[in-house]
């Protein structure tokens, strides 16, 4: 007899229902992480090496680097963090992802030679430590020179409040730059380490600290409706300012935001 495939991991029961559903849809119990998945899973952290690392790589977390690359934050770290910094690990989508073509991999000091690193993207985030800002892969100074995150839109020499830095006639969009790497790299790996941390440990910490940023995450979400201005190429009339052809996304960009939003409904899931 043919492999039965398993029921539980779709969204819809025999009968029609949605599993796990509440009134009005809301979500009444977890349907990716049952009890079975999850006693299994712990057993497993047991039992072998393979998954003693990769429950360690939830709880510390993986490298940042772009885009798409880290899988996991670090649960511990963030479970020992205030609300008020879960909440703006994930930036409004006010601020815009995109550059315009002429503004990209460029920086105020070092220019366009910092292309010579990449020409994509030539700087780092660190959200943790320097929340708000990027550095320069070439010198390594970071920017903006004010402290978006303490509330601070204007100090310094490059300031940045959302809408870019100009600076002897260029823009520089260093929060731009900042609010696409850090959602891919940090905002949805944390939200997968916290949720995988909450359901093997049982843990309140992780569950509260995922749950905060992942409401602030459905609170800052665009969509087509009432939140077109907050899409992914809302800045320059839903499409590419580079490719005229190219339209969607997101928060991030339409191939990007498969893999992070998967992600975002897993950790939905956990929570
Ligand atoms: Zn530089």
């Amino acid at each position: 007899m043919a492999e039965q495939p398993d029921q539980t991991a779709y969204p819809v029961a025999g009968d029609g229902t949605m599993r796990g559903t509440g009134p009005g849809g809301a979500k009444a119990e977890a349907t990716y992480y049952t009890a079975e998945r999850v006693t299994t899973a712990r057993k497993n952290i047991e039992e072998h090496d393979w998954a003693k690392n990769l429950f360690n790589r939830v709880l510390e977390g993986d490298e940042i680097c772009y885009y798409i690359g880290p899988q996991y934050g670090p649960a511990n770290f963030y479970a020992e963090c205030d609300d008020e910094f879960m909440w703006m690990l994930q930036p409004t989508t006010q601020i815009g992802r995109v550059l315009p073509p002429e503004s990209i991999a460029n920086c105020p000091v070092h220019g366009t030679a910092v292309r010579s690193i990449n020409p994509f993207c030539p700087y780092r985030i660190d959200p943790i430590n320097n929340p708000y800002k990027i550095q320069c892969m070439m010198g390594g100074e970071w920017y903006p020179s004010n402290d978006y995150a303490a509330g601070d839109m204007t100090s310094g020499k490059f300031p940045d409040d959302g809408n870019g830095c100009l600076h002897n006639g260029q823009y520089y969009y260093f929060l731009r730059e900042y609010a696409h790497m850090v959602y891919g790299s940090t905002v949805i790996p944390a939200l997968r380490s916290l949720s995988q941390a909450y359901q093997i440990t049982g843990d309140p910490r992780y569950g509260r600290s995922g749950s905060i940023l992942l409401a602030r995450l459905a609170s800052e979400y665009p969509n087509h409706n009432d939140r077109k201005d907050r899409l992914y190429f809302a800045k320059y009339g839903g499409r590419s300012p580079k490719y005229a052809w190219k339209t969607g996304g997101m928060i991030t960009d339409l191939i990007w935001e498969t893999f992070c939003l998967e992600g975002a409904v897993y950790a939905y899931d956990g929570l």
